[in-house]
């Protein structure tokens, strides 16, 4: 589950990480209340207004832009508010902004220029563990750093038993090239915000930039969080930020529904027993020469309702031009799931792709038989490949 930037800012900052002041508002009235409200806080005068959506690039999509005064606040807010906001990371379509974050300016003139960093930290999935990634080339893309200046880029790896040791905070601030108050800042910063992740069962804590204010202050400008959706059960404060606008329709459903959806671009819908068959059936798939639409997994129990209410998700997708049902009848019986799909065919009414079913286990031959002489327009399988050629015959 992603957090907005706002909601991420708020967690750092329950854990002593220093972060760039703001205050969320939902209309250009609510966003001039704020601003005043921060400069009375902060005794800040300028302040960025911030589409808060649930993609990065914000700023080079027009998203993030800088207020010298309460009109222009009003003003750039009443712009961002409602529009759809187009970014290196969102679809050609964009994303509808619902809110806005009104921070306080942290770029003010003083003493040294203000300077960007990039700091993450994440699972290292190669060996489990827990890093930290950073670098001086803040503010960019990092996949663009990666690629032309890969020595900027550092890693600190986090031994799972001993916890990120104070040294290994030190190395960060002086890779960093920071000295005096900054390099004590940098290391109090480093520390708070591993402390958030792991505290929060995150997977991703992204702060891009980390800034150091021309007053040698170490803050987090922006916040990118990936909350761990498995642990969320234990951290109900942390599941009530949940911003469903944010996601896709379809795979809310699909999850009030009990359904493991996944929305992908392909073509041909398929619906599964089992994660491991689901994946097997989206290379099957690939294999005949189409793509999958979707992963499904419907769980053990494919009876008639679920089989109904798998169909109904799959045929929201308008890509969709044929269904792969792919069962394996360990502990439900083929014949069960075939009386399903007809059941559920018949009720839905007007399927107009193609079905292939391949029911393989226990009763298979007779649920073959019934879907055979149902009528409907739904073929059947046993063996993968028969499948496979039946989805290819149906595309063609
Ligand atoms: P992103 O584009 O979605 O990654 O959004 P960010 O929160 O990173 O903001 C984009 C850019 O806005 C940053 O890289 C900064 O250069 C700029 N920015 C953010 N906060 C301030 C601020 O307080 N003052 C000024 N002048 N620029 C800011
Ligand atoms: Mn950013």
């Amino acid at each position: 589950m992603n957090l907005h930037e706002y909601q991420g800012k708020e967690l750092l900052s329950s854990f002593g990480v220093r972060i760039q002041r703001g205050i969320v508002a939902q209309s250009a009235d609510e966003a001039v209340s704020a601003a005043k409200q921060l400069t009375e806080e902060t005794g800040t005068g300028w302040h960025v207004i911030k589409a808060q959506v649930h993609a990065g690039g914000r700023g080079k999509g027009g998203g993030v832009k800088l207020a010298k005064n309460l009109d222009e606040v009003k003003e750039l807010a009443g712009q961002i508010i409602g529009m759809n906001l187009v970014t290196p990371q969102t679809s050609a379509e964009g994303k509808k902004v619902h809110q806005v974050l009104i921070a306080e300016d942290v770029y003010y003139p003083g003493d040294n220029e203000p300077e960007e960093y990039y700091m993450s930290v994440l699972l290292n999935r190669a060996n489990g563990r827990n890093m930290i990634m950073y670098s001086t080339e803040g503010g960019m893309d990092i996949e663009q750093v990666a690629e032309e200046t890969p020595h900027l880029i550092f890693t600190e790896e986090i031994d799972p038993a001993l916890g990120l040791l104070p040294f290994q905070a030190r190395r960060v601030a002086f890779n960093l090239g920071l000295s005096g108050t900054a390099f004590k800042e940098m290391t109090k910063f480093v520390s708070a915000l591993y402390m958030a992740y792991v505290k929060s069962d995150a997977s991703l804590f992204e702060i891009n930039p980390v800034l150091k204010t021309s007053d040698d202050k170490i803050m987090a400008v922006d916040s990118k969080v990936t909350l761990d959706g498995n642990a969320l059960f234990r951290h109900k404060d942390l599941a009530a930020l949940r911003d469903k606008r944010e996601e896709n329709p379809i795979e809310v459903e699909a999850g009030e529904l009990g359904l493991n959806y996944v929305d992908l671009d392909g073509n041909v819908g398929c619906m599964v027993n089992g994660a491991g068959l689901a994946m097997a059936t989206m290379d099957l798939i690939k294999q005949a020469g189409g793509e999958p639409a979707n992963f499904l997994d419907v769980g053990g129990t494919a009876d008639a309702a679920r089989v109904e209410a798998a169909f109904n998700i799959i045929l929201k997708d308008p890509n969709v031009k044929a269904i792969l049902i792919n069962i394996f009848g360990g502990i439900v019986r083929c014949d069960r799931v075939a009386q399903g799909v007809i059941d559920a065919y018949k009720n839905i009414g007007d399927i107009s792709v193609p079905i292939i079913v391949r029911l393989q286990g226990t009763n298979a031959d007779i649920a073959k038989e019934l879907i055979d002489n149902s009528g409907l327009d739904v073929l059947s399988a046993t063996e993968f490949q028969e499948a496979a050629d039946k989805v290819q015959e149906v595309l063609s």
